[in-house]
């Protein structure tokens, strides 16, 4: 095997393995150096493994509901080893993809550990042995891990991180997330639909904390009446274990303190990039609370080194990772009319019941920025087909500059609002107005209406409400 590329990816997430693609689509000799798993967190441990469960939960969930549609049944069973199985299942058939695509592209695969040993120098430590491999351009797409909290994560096999709450042997009786970004959310509503006692703990002001305040205080409502015990500005101050579980101490913002005894903990406080030991320090590589720092083309402060994807910072999703490997790749080869990431435009989703999706502004951040908005907002329960699907809780908000009349930023809450949030980030990538939107047919009766109904309504015309 040849030791000298044009690049090199280290890691195999959705941010290395796409690399890697683009690059051999655009004629680069490349290879992509994978320590544990291709497909990265996302497919192995993060989007699919999670999503996988979620819609097991969704089943539970609408299986307690069906005497609405005429339905009864009766002996209806349910084994926790086999929905895991089933998610493990999608999972591998995912990963067995990604195995196939850099196959087809012709990207050298090589399992080991990879390091920086100088400008263009890469030394790969697999079990068998270990080899130095050299090239133009280096990306470093390493990810991130659960982040630790001191004197809570590690101490004892009954608190979890992500990894454990994946693949449960049974369900708990009880559990307490501590954190409520969309991980946490995302778990505390699967376990809750499953049958277990959940408290989620928030340290903001709001779950959810980057998403819009009333999307925030709808989720939360929502949450309280499914039976979801939702503390915010609490934190979890210590751990005591019991014969049968945690002893959790809450302290409170004003000073008061709970304590709440559960079987299982899971912390979900964020994550931490996978930056050490890749040899950075020696290179001078700038580094900025774990994470690496990039322009806006994804370079590093070091000639032919770059990082994509977590390790180079929020917002850490595969759809920002994917992307920004792309345009990283496109713009080192050479590729005409590339642009950069518009930050902006990137969609977050949260996949709890109900769903939550944005992009762009919250109400709250296009006040900071001075921006003079039209706010519109149309609740699901005006909507046909919410009101079909039994899933009338939520609305769509939109925010619109004022004067331009610019989409500022959408917020749904409510149902498959992680499929609608996509219409209105074309119609914000290809800079669409109010009085496009507003021009635009939508079909009846699907949600989608609700999206043009919200349009409407900043427009002071909303026809349904
Ligand atoms: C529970 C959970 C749910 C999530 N759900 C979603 C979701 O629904 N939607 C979404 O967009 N995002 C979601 N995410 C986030 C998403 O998984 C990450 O943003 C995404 O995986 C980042 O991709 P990446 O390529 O940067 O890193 P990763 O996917 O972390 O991949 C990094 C890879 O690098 C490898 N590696 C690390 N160091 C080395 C080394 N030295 N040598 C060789 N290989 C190395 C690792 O083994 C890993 O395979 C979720 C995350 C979690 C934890």
């Amino acid at each position: 095997m040849s030791t000298h590329f044009d690049l090199i990816v280290i890691g195999g997430g959705p941010g290395g393995y796409v690399a890697a693609i683009r690059a051999a689509q655009l004629g680069l000799r490349t290879v992509l150096v994978e320590k544990q798993h291709l497909g990265g967190i996302c497919l192995n441990w993060g989007c699919i493994p999670t999503k996988a469960l979620l819609h097991g939960a969704e089943m539970a969930h609408r299986l307690s509901q069906m005497e609405h549609l005429g339905f009864t049944a009766q002996g209806l069973d349910f084994d926790i080893r086999r929905l895991v199985k089933r998610s493990r299942e999608v999972s591998a058939q995912l990963t067995d993809g990604i195995e196939y695509l850099l196959k087809k592209n012709n990207v050298e695969v090589i399992l080991g550990k990879g390091s920086m040993v100088g400008k263009g120098r890469v030394r790969v430590d697999s079990a068998h042995d270990s080899r130095e491999l050299r090239a133009d351009h280096v990306i470093l797409a390493t990810g991130a891990r659960p982040r630790a909290l001191p004197g809570i994560s590690g101490s004892d096999s009954r608190i979890w991180s992500y990894f454990e709450a994946l693949v449960p042997e049974t369900l708990p009786e009880s559990l307490l997330v501590i954190g409520s970004g969309a991980i946490g959310s995302e778990f505390a509503s699967l376990y809750s639909d499953l049958g277990t006692r959940v408290t989620l703990v928030e340290m903001a002001e709001q779950i959810l904390p980057s998403e819009d305040a009333d999307v925030s205080t709808l989720v939360a409502a929502q949450f309280e009446k499914r039976g979801i015990t939702v503390h915010r500005q609490a934190s979890v101050s210590s751990l005591q274990a019991l014969s049968h579980g945690l002893e959790c101490t809450l302290k409170f913002k004003d000073g008061r303190e709970q304590t709440v005894a559960v079987e299982r903990v899971l912390v979900a406080a964020g994550i931490q990039a996978n930056s050490e030991n890749l040899g950075l320090e020696a290179l001078g590589v700038d580094i900025e609370r774990g994470f690496i720092k990039t322009d806006q083309w994804s370079r590093t402060n070091v000639a032919g080194l770059y990082a994509v994807g977590d390790v180079a910072g929020a917002p850490c999703l595969a759809h920002k990772a994917s992307n920004e490997a792309i345009i990283c790749v496109e713009r080192l080869a050479g590729v005409e009319h590339v642009k950069p990431l518009d930050r902006s435009k990137i969609p977050a989703c949260t996949f709890a019941r109900p769903q939550v999706a944005s992009v762009g502004m919250t109400e709250a951040q296009a006040h900071a920025a001075g921006r003079d908005i039209k706010v519109g907002s149309f609740p699901f329960k005006a909507n046909g087909k919410a009101l079909i699907l039994g899933e009338s809780e939520g609305f769509v908000k939109v925010i619109f500059d004022r004067h331009s009349d610019e989409l500022l930023g959408a917020h749904l809450v409510g149902p498959e609002v992680t499929e609608l949030i996509q219409g209105f980030t074309i119609a914000s990538s290809l800079e669409a107005t109010a009085q496009d939107l507003i021009a635009s047919v939508f079909a009846h009766p699907s949600l989608s209406e609700a999206m043009h109904e919200a349009v409407l309504a900043a427009h002071g015309h909303a026809l349904h409400y």
